[in-house]
C-alpha cells in the first residue's frame, strides 16, 4: 500500500508550475493526467503502474506516468521535489501578516471564460490555500476574445455555483461575481438585475486604454459611482515585463508580458469618488500587472479608499500570487482593517449589498 496519493501530486505540481508561472501546456499535462487518472479505480491505477500501460490511457505521458509509480511506491516524485525545492521565497513579517489576514479572493477567472481550469479546481485550490470563500468574476460579453459571458450564460453560471457549492467542504463557499468591462461611456456590460443579483462586482477597463484623459476620467467615475460595482479592477491597466522577486522557475516561457503604459486619468479625482461611494480599489497581484503602481496605492490611501487584494488569477496555481500584493501593499502602509477581503464574509456580503 501506497501512503501517498498520485493524483495529489499531480495536483500539487500542476498547482506549483501555475504558481511559478509556467507555460499553460506545461501545466496542462499534469491537470489532464490528473482528470484522466482520477476515475479510476485503486486497483488498476496500480497494476498499470506496475505493467507499464499508463500511458495508453488518453492524458497520460511519460513524465505523468513516472510521477504516479514513484508516488504509489510511496517516494515523493522527483519532479514534484525538484518543484518544492525551488519555491518562492519568505515574505517578510508585515505581509505574511497581511496576507494571513486574507480570508479570500474577490477576482478569478474559470473555463467558463478565459480561465484554464473549471470552477471546481479553483475552488479546491482556494480551499487548500485556507481561503473562507473565493468570489469567481469571469468576463462580461463585449469581451469577446475572453469569451465574456452574456447575460444567459451568466444565469447558467450562477445555477452551476449553486450546485458546486452544495459539494464543497463546510465553512467554504464560492461567491457569484463578474469582472465586468467598463465601456466607453462608463456604463457597465451587464444586465442590471444580474449585477444586482451577483454578491460581488469588480469592475475594469480593457478596450480604449488609450483614450485621453477627460474622457478616461469621466468614463471611470461614471463607473466608480455606479452602486452595482463594488471593486475598480487594475486601474491603470499598465503591463509590466519585470519578473517580481519571489517568481521562480526554470524559464521566461509562460511569461510573455508585454509591456503597456498607464491609462492617463485624473487618479485623484477618481480615488476621490472611490472612498465617496465606498468602492473599494483592487490591488491586483497579477507579476505582469502590479497595478495600481505604488505611489498611486499612497495616493488611493489618503484619499479614504478602501482596497481589495485579488490574484486575478486563470489558474488554480496563481491564487497563490497574493502574495504579491500584500508586499506592495504593506510597502506603502496599507492597514490590514482597509483591505475588504481581510473581512468576516457576512461583513463583505453586506457592504457589497448595500452598495447596490
Ligand atoms: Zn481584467
Ligand atoms: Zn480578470
Amino acid at each position: 500500500m501506497s501512503a501517498r496519493d498520485p493524483i495529489a501530486d499531480l495536483r500539487r505540481i500542476a498547482f506549483l508550475l501555475e504558481r511559478a508561472n509556467e507555460a499553460t501546456y506545461r501545466v496542462r499535462a499534469f491537470r489532464s493526467a490528473a482528470t484522466a487518472l482520477a476515475g479510476l479505480p485503486a486497483a488498476e491505477l496500480a497494476e498499470r503502474a506496475a505493467n507499464g500501460t499508463l500511458t495508453e490511457l488518453a492524458g497520460v505521458g511519460d513524465v505523468t506516468a513516472r510521477c504516479v509509480a514513484e508516488s504509489l511506491a510511496g517516494e515523493e516524485p522527483v519532479y514534484l521535489r525538484r518543484l518544492v525545492a525551488t519555491e518562492g521565497s519568505d515574505l517578510d513579517a508585515e505581509a505574511a501578516a497581511l496576507r494571513t489576514a486574507l480570508r479570500g479572493d474577490c477576482h478569478t477567472h474559470s473555463d467558463w471564460s478565459d480561465g484554464g481550469s473549471p470552477i471546481e479546481e479553483m475552488a479546491l485550490a482556494a480551499v487548500e490555500l485556507g481561503h473562507e470563500y473565493l468570489v469567481l468574476t469571469d468576463h462580461s460579453p463585449r469581451l469577446t476574445v475572453a469569451r465574456g459571458l452574456t447575460a444567459e450564460r451568466l444565469r447558467r453560471q450562477l445555477d452551476h455555483v449553486a450546485q458546486v457549492n452544495a459539494a464543497l467542504p463546510e465553512g467554504f463557499r464560492i461567491l457569484t461575481g463578474i469582472e465586468v468591462d467598463i465601456l466607453a461611456d462608463g456604463s457597465l456590460d451587464q444586465d442590471d438585475d444580474l449585477l444586482a443579483r451577483l454578491d460581488v462586482v469588480v469592475g475594469s477597463v480593457h478596450s480604449g486604454l488609450k483614450d485621453e484623459r477627460a474622457k478616461m476620467t469621466r468614463r471611470m467615475l461614471t463607473a466608480v459611482a455606479n452602486p452595482h460595482l463594488d471593486i475598480l479592477g487594475h486601474c491603470t491597466g499598465r503591463m509590466v515585463s519585470s519578473r517580481p522577486a519571489g517568481v521562480t522557475g526554470p524559464g521566461d516561457r509562460g511569461h510573455r508580458a508585454r509591456t503597456r503604459a498607464e491609462s492617463d486619468f485624473d487618479a485623484d479625482a477618481v480615488f476621490a469618488a472611490c472612498a465617496e461611494h465606498d468602492t473599494a480599489v483592487e490591488i491586483n497581484s497579477r507579476p505582469e500587472r502590479q497595478d495600481p503602481p505604488k505611489r498611486l496605492i499612497r495616493r488611493a490611501l489618503e484619499a479614504g479608499c478602501d482596497f481589495a487584494i485579488n490574484t486575478d488569477a486563470h489558474a488554480p496555481g496563481q491564487l497563490d500570487w497574493q502574495r504579491f500584493g500584500c508586499e506592495r501593499a504593506v510597502r506603502c502602509g496599507v492597514p490590514v482593517d482597509r483591505v475588504v477581503n481581510t473581512w468576516p464574509v457576512e461583513r463583505l456580503l453586506t457592504w457589497a449589498a448595500d452598495r447596490s
